[in-house]
């Protein structure tokens, strides 16, 4: 049955590009029936779809892209990454990309810059390698800083669930799928409140991890997310319908007020959360990584931004895992605001312990 988006503003699928093979899925002719109104066009692959990906030149195209564009695909490789940070392990991906649009996104590195979501439609393989991963690790016998009982799973590394979740049931899938598997539970991070998450079914294994930072800066860097003020007002509700809420303190930009405009961050969330939310409360913090090919095409569209990112004063460069030239915020610079930052957070929100910092 054709479904009626409320956000329009964030997502309105007029076009959607798809595999031949994505009609075998039942997943894939559900998310077609969903659109019925959207143009079809079937390409050989999702990924280098011409005209849609890696066009950096598209600057201007791109949030209508973002918001009118859907890709379906069938994932090939079904793999588990180990994490030990956010999560103990990273899921294979049910979606790639992103409807919103942060200027420090590390998402669209691999796919280009517009980035429209890829939506995954054989959810069951996904489901099958996520069973199979955990079957194979058996019970957590050692608690550790991710959680002290359960082997947790990010399955939001490469995409926004809250979004992904207004286009398939590939996320409802996944909490029904940890809700099942006895040593493990689920977690994603996220910048859009999508309130029919709080009518699905938690089974007590999912964590979800609101990122916050100064409004000030969210106004300028999260581009096309949910407000602040929105995210935090969002977390009694959510863990009044059964979710364990983090924070996720990321990213972490300096500037010259930054711990004024923290502090002020940090008594927001103390006056709006209930004591049952503060009970349950952690934190992750994670400074700025940007990259100098991001800062380049961050240039042509949102100058403002880049006098935040970019700083070379302050830091350094460093090849990333996939080749890219990264930048990040010097190693003995970095170190003091860490420490900075931590020293504040303990102060402020004393109740919120910190699961890692770095
Ligand atoms: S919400 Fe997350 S995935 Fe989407 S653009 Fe922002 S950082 Fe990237």
């Amino acid at each position: 049955m054709p479904v009626n988006i409320s956000n329009s503003s964030i997502l309105d699928v007029g076009l959607i590009y798809h595999e031949p093979a994505v009609l075998e899925h039942p997943r894939g002719r559900e998310i077609l029936e969903r659109f019925p109104d959207a143009e079809r066009r079937i390409v050989r692959s999702h990924w280098n779809i011409p005209g849609l990906h890696g066009n950096e030149g598209a600057v201007a195209e791109w949030v209508q892209i973002k918001r009118t564009v859907l890709v379906l695909g069938v994932k090939k490789s079904i793999t588990t990454v180990e994490n030990g940070r956010s999560a103990d392990f990273i899921a294979p991906g049910h979606a790639n990309g992103c409807v919103m649009a942060c200027v420090y996104c590390y998402v669209p590195r691999r796919k280009g810059f517009a980035n429209p979501i890829t939506t995954y439609v054989n959810i069951e393989d996904i489901c099958r390698g996520i069973r199979r991963h955990v079957g194979k690790l058996g019970p957590k016998t050692v608690p550790n800083q991710v959680d002290p009982r359960y082997w947790v799973y990010d399955i939001g590394c490469n995409s926004d669930c809250s979004v992904d979740a207004l286009i398939s049931e590939n996320v409802r899938d996944l909490y029904d799928l940890f809700g099942e598997l006895p040593d493990a539970k689920g977690s994603f991070a996220t910048k859009f409140v999508n309130r029919d998450l709080l009518d699905y079914e938690t089974h007590g294994k999912m964590r979800i991890r609101f990122s916050l930072m100064p409004p000030s800066i969210a106004k300028v860097v999260d581009v096309r997310t949910s407000s602040i003020p929105e995210r935090i007002e969002a977390i009694n509700d959510f863990v009044e319908a059964g979710y364990e809420v983090h924070l996720n303190l990321s990213p972490v930009i300096y500037y010259p007020d930054w711990l004024r405009d923290y502090a002020e961050l940090f008594q927001m969330v103390n006056d709006g959360t209930s004591e049952k939310a503060k009970r349950q409360l952690q934190a992750e913090i994670i400074f700025l990584t940007h990259n100098e090919g991001l800062h380049e095409v961050n240039l042509q569209w949102h100058p403002k931004a880049e006098e935040l990112l970019w700083q070379p004063a302050m830091q350094e460069k460093k090849i990333s895992e996939g080749g890219g030239l990264n930048v990040r915020y010097k190693r003995g610079t970095k170190g003091k605001l860490v420490q900075a930052f931590c020293d504040l957070l303990a102060r402020e929100m004393p109740y919120c312990p910190v699961r890692y910092a770095f």
